[in-house]
């Protein structure tokens, strides 16, 4: 399993679904999958810049992991975000065999990753949400970044701020290592 990891604008969508296409994982960003199917409440909360509950992103994940041909050859986008989240993937691995192989932090500065949502310009990239946005992935989400190192595994810094092919080709050689 690999997990992408950065603010949003960092690219973790665009480089997820390059290495899925590269290495042949499954892309699975719980992003995505809430904008296909989200109950109304849930696009309210996601509008503002909120991170929705751990245990509804759980549920999802249940499902995403009990149906896959081979969690070892999942790619994650946006999940885990919060330490409970990266708590529960960690009991996942414990009892069903599976590994994080790769955890790649996709490091781009405030002012790059404001500029391409404000060009993207999706529904929840607004001034004032996207500031929410990057105030839950420092506070929330950043901090996984070292819980996961405690737990020993690899965490690769990128620099992303550069193009999609050079983010990409900064990225491949530890995966055609593996
Ligand atoms: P993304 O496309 O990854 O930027 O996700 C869009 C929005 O979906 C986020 O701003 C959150 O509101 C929600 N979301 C996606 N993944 C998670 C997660 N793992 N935990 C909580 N909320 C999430």
């Amino acid at each position: 399993m690999i997990i992408l990891m950065g603010m949003p604008g960092s690219g973790k969508g665009t480089q997820g679904k390059m290495l899925a296409d590269a290495f042949g994982y499954q892309y699975v960003s719980t992003g995505e999958m809430l904008r296909h199917y989200a109950t109304h409440d849930q696009v309210e909360r996601m509008h503002k810049g909120e991170l929705l509950n751990d245990q509804e992103i759980i549920t999802m994940m249940e499902a995403v992991l009990s149906t896959s041909p081979d969690p070892n050859k999942i790619l994650l986008d946006g999940f885990p975000r919060s330490i409970p989240q990266a708590e529960w993937l960690l009991e996942q691995i414990n009892e069903d065999g599976f590994t994080i192989d790769h955890v790649f932090h996709l490091d781009v500065p405030l002012d790059v990753v404001r500029a391409r949502l404000l060009k993207r310009g999706r529904d929840d990239d607004a001034e004032e949400t996207m500031t929410h946005r990057f105030d839950f992935y420092n506070s929330i989400t950043l901090p996984i970044l070292d819980f996961l190192k405690q737990k020993n595994i690899p965490v690769y810094d990128i620099n992303a701020a550069q193009t999609p092919d050079e983010v990409h080709a900064e990225i491949k050689p530890y995966l055609d290592k593996a």
